[in-house]
């Protein structure tokens, strides 16, 4: 038997290896985000805010 790497409570055979299913969709959550952290070689697109004046003359 392991435990929850959560909580650290006894898992559950339903929520392996968590014991709930609330600590499963916290460990989930934390993943999620740190793979989103994750810094990435492409830097961010900053088109927002500024907007593009060559759209808007040109004609
Ligand atoms: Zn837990």
């Amino acid at each position: 038997m392991s435990d929850c790497p959560n909580c650290g409570k006894l898992a559950v055979k339903r929520h392996r290896p968590f014991c709930s299913e609330r600590c499963a969709n916290a460990d989930l959550a934390r993943w999620f985000e740190g793979r989103y952290r994750i810094p990435t070689d492409e830097a961010p697109t900053v088109h927002q805010g500024g907007g593009d004046p060559a759209l808007d003359e040109e004609c």
